[in-house]
């Protein structure tokens, strides 16, 4: 298990991390050295771009004073964590808000400096390729109002614990949408059982008559 520590917050990557995202760099179909190369590039830049992701999140909550902030990355993504208990919803949209917000921007960010430059080396063309693409798509899709990812979140506190029903139909039915493309447009099994699996979570919450439970996660 990789631990380190990052602009003050102990980060934690377990394993699964990389094997997934080895997995979905192509590791699994990769023959020769190229392949390697690529999926090598690609595990760093998923690396890259979802710690800063939980950083925008970490951040956020250190703003306002949250307490014992770490970030793990485990086997699909990061989250963010805090001691906070409760926070008001203008906060916890804004917590939520930051991750794919500093994600995005670094994607531009890092997208504009290339092209002003130019990049010599193939490796690192190959590298900000990936990065730019995996940022974005990784900003935009937690953007989607789908609980528990961030859009679900932000939509979650914006119409309040009142109603949470709203909320969680709205998520449902955008989780099936959304798997249903995933296999439909790029054939992807897995995003499909994810997207059923979280359809699934919000179906059940929505038949427990139970709100969400007021997340410290991000
Ligand atoms: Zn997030």
């Amino acid at each position: 298990m990789l631990r380190f520590r990052f602009l003050g917050f102990p980060v934690e990557v377990q394993p699964f991390f990389w094997l997934t995202m080895a997995m979905f760099g192509g590791g699994f179909s990769a023959t020769s050295a190229e392949d390697w190369r690529d999926v090598m590039l690609w595990v760093t830049a998923a690396f890259a771009s979802v710690l800063i992701h939980e950083l925008g999140h970490a951040l956020t909550m250190r703003r306002y004073g949250e307490g014992a902030v770490r970030i793990v990355l485990y086997a699909f993504g990061g989250v963010a964590m805090s001691q906070s208990l409760a926070r008001t919803r203008g906060r916890q949209i804004a917590i939520s808000a930051a991750g794919p917000g500093l994600e995005i921007g670094a994607a531009l960010l890092v997208h504009l400096v290339a092209r002003a430059f130019g990049i010599e080396s193939e490796w690192l063309r190959a590298w900000v390729t990936f990065f730019v693409g995996v940022s974005l798509f990784w900003g935009v899709f937690n953007l989607i109002p789908i609980v528990p990812m961030d859009g679900g979140r932000i939509l979650e506190a914006a119409l309040g614990p009142a109603r949470i029903r709203t909320t969680l139909t709205i998520s449902m039915v955008l989780a099936i949408a959304a798997g249903a493309a995933l296999f439909l447009l790029f054939g992807s099994l897995f995003g499909a059982i994810f997207m059923g699996m979280m359809a699934w979570s919000n179906w059940q919450q929505l038949n427990q008559g139970r709100s969400a439970p007021w997340t410290r996660v991000s």
